[in-house]
This record gives structure tokens, C-alpha cells and sequence, in this order.
């Protein structure tokens, strides 16, 4: 069968890899896939299943309904302090992921360069990938807390480079972009007439008080930034495949023309449920309040082990793991971990080729499964 060379070029990802294998093995404790355990509010849950009942479970508009968002806009200018055309900022998604994915198609040629801050959701690279883009991967470090040295953004600009991603909260790693960065990366973004992509799905589930920032908090801002966000972390519903993007009308007008000879519109049932969950005062504390126990947990766990260490996640429900004095590289570390102890996670090298000193564990867990996970890794590393 002749296979394209779109198709080609991705590469199989090591998260999903090592779920497979973690579901073969059966009694695994799955800390791989970013995929909240809990429940989605119930006045969600109800609104969704009223809809099906109704019969709403037709094709919407290819940017979603209307009603859906113009709820998105209000929540967009309470957030932004921006206003924000309903009718031509917003199109709604199949979850984030398409934002993203429509945003780039919409937005780079062949031979485009796309700026991605490494360790990186691993899908950005994919993504660039197949539309043609050139991935230009900047590394940060643990040592600077994962944050972006906004001198070396600069250094690898080019002629070519036509968009920047920016991920604030950041899977893998937690890391909530301070304010002062963020307003280099617009200051540089405007020099040098780029798009910024703003991916701010974990913006919900941030710690101790800690604030998030945006791009878009600078004015200058809004008219080349393009926002994507989701329901999938923030209401732990992400098989329901709700996201949504917002941005200069042209961008939008061009995401929702791919949009109909993608998907057509995202799920109707989804967008009911999006309505009551962006529009009632949905409570969501239970799930930022549960997230923030166990990350206490395991990071506290996670440092007691001899031989890991992590830096504390401002935000997420990540926990990116320095296994470096082990000896072992990530892909061994988690194949040799799976098999003799059942504990899945993914290896760094997933995020970016400097990362193999690495994994990361989602505490997508209960706290008492979380503990089990934690004693089976420290017997692992005390064994070796
Ligand atoms: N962006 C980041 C950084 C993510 O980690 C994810 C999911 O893991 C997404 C976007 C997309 O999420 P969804 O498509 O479920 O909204």
C-alpha cells in the first residue's frame, strides 16, 4: 500500500506506546496519558444526555453553535479584558487538538518555520510536521525551571520563522511562563510579524494560588494570537472532545473553512454540554483541589526517592521526574519499570531529544493508587 509521506514522517508516540503495553500487561498502574480520572460536573453530564433526549444530535454550523460561541466570547473578554465578535473570533473544535491542528494549517506553507519550546506537548512537532512546517525546537532546563530565555528565541529566527507556540501551564513539566517572559515573546512576535499560538488548556489547574498569564494580556496582542483552549482538562471531559479556538476573524474565517472538510463541526451533544459548562457557575474546585493533593503527594514522594528528584508543578497534573542518577535512559527506565513493576509513565525523549534523563507521571490517579505507584517505583530504583 502506498502510504504518503505526511503519513511518514510522524512518528509513532512513545506515550501512546507505552499505554499499549501497559494495557496488555492488565494489573499496570497507567500513569502515562494526561486523561483526568474524574467525574465531569453533573450539571454537564445532565445537560449533554438532555440533549441527545431532544434529539440534538444533528450537524451544527462548521464553527459550532452560535449560542456556544457567544458564551465562549463573553467568558474570552471576561478573561482578556479584549472584546470578541462571536460571530467571526470563535470556532469551535474537536477538542484542542484541533484547534491546533487547524490553526497550522491555516496559518504556514511548506518550509515554514514554527518556534516550539521543548520539553513540548509532543503533538505540536507532529502537527507542524503534517502541514509541511519545519519544527525549530528551542530547549529550556530544569536548572532555569523550564522557562524560555527569550535572547535565544531571538538567536533562531529566520527569514522563514512564521509562528511561535507557546504552552503556559506546560505539559510535561508544569511550568507557569512568568509574565516578563511572556511579554519578550510579544515583544519579538511583533518585531517580527508573527503568529503567536497560545495553547492554555491547563490554565484551570494551577497551585498554591499561583497566577497564569497570557500573551493576550498585551493589547497588541490580540490580532496576532490565536487562543486554544479546551474542556478537556479544565472539566476533566476529554472524551468529549470539545475545544475552541479564538483569533483575528481571518484566521478564523480560514480555520472554519478547513473545519468543514475536516470534521464538519465538533460533537452537537458536546457543544450543549460546553454551553452549561462555560455558562452556569459550574464548580470546578473539586477538581483543581484534588489535583493539588496529589501533586503533593507524589512530588514529596518523588523527592524522598533516593536517586529521583523533580521540581515542584506550578500547574498541571504532570510531574516531570530527573531520573539521571539512576543511569538509565528514559525508554529503558520506563520498559524496565513496566515489566518488573507494572508502573507505566513515559519517557522523556518523548519531549524533546534533551530530555532523556526524564519521565514524566500524570496523577491522573486516585491518592491511594498514586501511593502504590510510588512504592513500586522506589523499590524499582532501589533495586538497580
Ligand atoms: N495542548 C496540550 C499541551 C495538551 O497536553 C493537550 C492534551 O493532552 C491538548 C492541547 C489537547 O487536548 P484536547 O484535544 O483533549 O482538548
Amino acid at each position: 500500500m502506498r502510504i504518503s509521506r505526511k503519513a511518514n514522517v510522524i512518528e509513532p508516540s512513545l506515550t501512546r506506546d507505552l499505554f499499549n503495553r501497559a494495557l496488555r500487561l492488565g494489573d499496570v498502574i497507567n500513569l502515562t496519558l494526561g486523561d483526568p480520572d474524574l467525574p465531569p460536573p453533573q450539571n454537564v453530564r445532565d445537560a449533554a444526555c438532555t440533549a441527545i433526549q431532544n434529539g440534538k444530535t444533528r450537524y451544527s454550523a462548521n464553527a459550532g453553535l452560535l449560542e456556544l460561541r457567544q458564551v465562549i466570547a463573553e467568558l474570552f473578554t471576561r478573561e482578556y479584558g479584549s472584546p470578541c465578535n462571536p460571530a467571526e473570533d470563535v470556532v469551535t473544535t474537536v477538542g484542542g487538538m484541533e484547534a491546533l491542528y487547524l490553526a497550522l494549517s491555516s496559518s504556514i506553507d511548506p518550509g515554514d518555520e514554527v518556534i516550539i519550546f521543548a520539553p513540548y506537548y509532543v503533538n505540536y512537532v507532529q502537527m507542524v510536521r503534517m502541514n509541511g512546517g519545519v519544527p525549530v525546537i528551542i530547549e529550556t532546563n530544569e536548572s532555569d525551571g523550564f522557562v524560555i530565555e527569550p535572547a535565544t528565541l531571538e538567536s533562531r529566527l529566520t527569514r522563514k520563522t512564521a509562528a511561535i507556540i507557546v504552552n503556559t501551564p506546560c505539559n510535561p513539566t508544569g511550568t507557569i511562563l512568568p509574565r516578563a517572559v511572556l511579554k519578550e515573546i510579544s515583544r519579538v512576535a511583533k518585531e517580527r510579524d508573527l503568529l503567536v499560538i497560545s495553547d492554555e488548556v491547563y490554565k484551570s489547574l494551577v497551585y498554591d494560588g499561583a497566577e497564569h498569564f497570557s500573551v493576550l494580556e498585551f493589547p497588541e496582542m490580540r490580532d496576532r494570537t490565536i487562543l486554544v483552549d479546551s474542556l478537556s482538562k479544565k472539566f476533566a471531559m476529554t472524551g468529549w472532545r470539545l475545544g475552541w479556538a479564538v483569533g483575528p476573524k481571518d484566521l478564523v474565517a480560514a480555520m472554519t473553512k478547513m473545519q468543514e472538510n475536516v470534521a464538519a463541526c465538533a460533537p452537537l451533544p458536546s457543544q450543549y454540554g460546553a454551553i452549561e459548562a462555560l455558562k452556569a457557575n459550574t464548580d470546578i474546585a473539586y477538581i483543581r483541589k484534588t489535583f493539588a493533593k496529589r501533586r503533593d503527594l507524589i512530588f514529596q514522594r518523588i523527592n524522598e526517592c533516593p536517586r529521583l528528584s523533580a521540581l515542584k508543578p506550578a500547574a498541571t497534573f504532570y510531574i516531570f521526574v530527573n531520573i539521571r542518577e539512576t543511569g538509565l535512559k528514559s525508554l529503558d527506565f520506563a520498559l524496565k519499570l513496566l515489566e518488573s513493576q507494572h508502573v507505566a509513565v513515559v519517557p522523556g525523549v518523548t519531549y524533546g531529544k534533551a530530555y532523556d534523563d526524564y519521565v514524566r507521571i500524570a496523577f491522573t490517579h486516585d491518592i491511594s493508587v498514586l501511593s502504590e505507584a510510588c512504592i513500586r517505583i522506589r523499590r524499582f530504583v532501589e533495586a538497580l
